[in-house]
């Protein structure tokens, strides 16, 4: 053969060589999976390190992480992933570049839902092991809405459907879904809440309750004879834009007879702000229970096609304690309790001071425990004055 003619065929052989790795390109070699197991003693993950804070209610991330060690034979790719336990979880992925003992960081995702300590389970393989992380209660500072308790238990569990725990920034509540409408509302107000801003009229549906859940609409008392009836009252929260366009979430509402609303409520909720400008702070809950009031257009036990209840009584108490700090510490046999408790109807008489009943009869009327966080005597004393001034 010929120079001229060897190069041709080695041409010819490149060019088929080519277009044949063009047309079926070499399948990539498949990427190795690490192999490696947890180093433990008995069934818990040994030196494991859990970093974060875990606070019922509060959204975990990427500060809330567990490092385990893992003693790798083959390096390579790995994912894992814990067990989801008490709303939360574990999770990390990557590579293993090296032999022997190694760290994996998993990060957290979720909310934990219950205080306690939780124990989540790891595996790879057949090796897997256990680490527990705690879950603390929420914080109750000074001012907190809940500084005195959770009256019903409400839970920030998602099943906890009729009574699910919503902790926001200008009051705390707890949720019925069936009901559509809070339980009960609970606040704290002093006078750094009281300002100049007007009432922002943006009511709208809450759109932080669980996916799924039915969100009650801004129009959904409309024509129906009850008012969107505040809980946290707008005239509480005038001190920033944000406050007080807090108030107009849906799940602040009740359908509320307008007398009952407008007038009673009202003058009450204006003797309430009087108590801060005179110098004092409050601690406030206002609820409602039972099925059926009488409005503008007369009895319904529902309205917006059956999505939201009209309650049959509603109830408020307040504790006052003058103007301080350690507000939990100063309440004693002689502080001041105001409760009421008033049939949603308009045929009411004008005076809400009418209507003020002992927390007892609120407790007994619910099965809620109000003031649950004071000591049992000192509740036995203030639970069953009955407010004169
Ligand atoms: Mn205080
Ligand atoms: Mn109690």
């Amino acid at each position: 053969m010929t120079i001229q003619r060897q190069l041709l065929l080695l041409t010819i052989l490149f060019v088929a060589a080519c277009k044949k790795d063009v047309t079926n390109p070499p399948t990539p070699p498949a990427p190795v999976d690490a192999v490696f197991t947890f180093t433990a003693s008995g069934s818990n993950c040994s030196n494991s390190i859990v970093q974060g804070v875990y606070t019922i209610g509060t959204v975990i991330g990427v500060a809330n992480t567990v490092s385990l060690e893992v003693n790798v034979t083959t390096i390579g790719k790995f994912a894992i992933s814990t067990n989801t336990v008490n709303g939360y979880s574990f999770a990390s992925s990557g590579s293993l570049n090296a032999l022997g003992i190694q760290r994996i960081t998993m990060t957290g995702k979720g909310t934990p839902y219950i205080a306690g300590t939780n124990s989540f389970v790891i595996s790879a393989g057949t090796s897997s092991c256990s680490f527990s992380v705690t879950a603390t209660d929420y914080p109750l500072n000074d001012n907190d809405h809940m500084l005195f308790g959770n009256p019903s238990a409400a839970s920030f569990t998602i099943d906890s459907i009729n009574n699910y725990l919503m902790r926001k920034s200008y009051y705390a509540l707890s949720y019925s879904r069936d009901r559509g409408t809070p339980n009960w509302v609970s606040w704290h107000l002093f006078d750094n809440d009281l300002g100049t801003v007007p009432r922002q009229d943006d009511f709208r549906a809450d759109n932080t309750l669980p996916p799924g859940w039915y969100r009650v609409p801004d129009y959904a008392y409309t024509g129906t004879g009850f008012d969107k009836g505040h809980n946290t009252p707008s005239g509480d929260r005038t001190n920033t834009v944000e406050a007080n366009s807090a108030t107009f979430l849906m799940t602040n509402m009740i359908p509320q007879a307008p007398y009952h609303n407008q007038t009673v409520w009202s003058v009450m909720e204006d003797s309430l702000r009087k108590l801060v400008y005179d110098g004092n702070e409050l601690y406030i809950v206002m609820g409602s229970y039972g099925i059926g009031g009488t409005g503008a257009n007369g009895y319904a036990t529902t309205i917006n096609s059956g999505t939201v209840t009209v309650p049959a009584s509603i109830w408020k108490i307040a504790v006052v304690i003058p103007n301080g700090n350690n507000d939990s510490s100063r309440v004693n046999q002689n502080t001041r309790v105001i409760a009421v408790n008033i049939p949603n109807t308009n045929s009411l008489n004008s005076s809400w001071k009418y209507y003020r009943v002992k927390i007892d009869a609120i407790e007994a009327a619910t099965g809620y425990d109000l003031l649950s966080r004071l000591p049992t005597a000192l509740q036995g004393v203030l639970e069953a004055k009955i407010d004169n001034l």
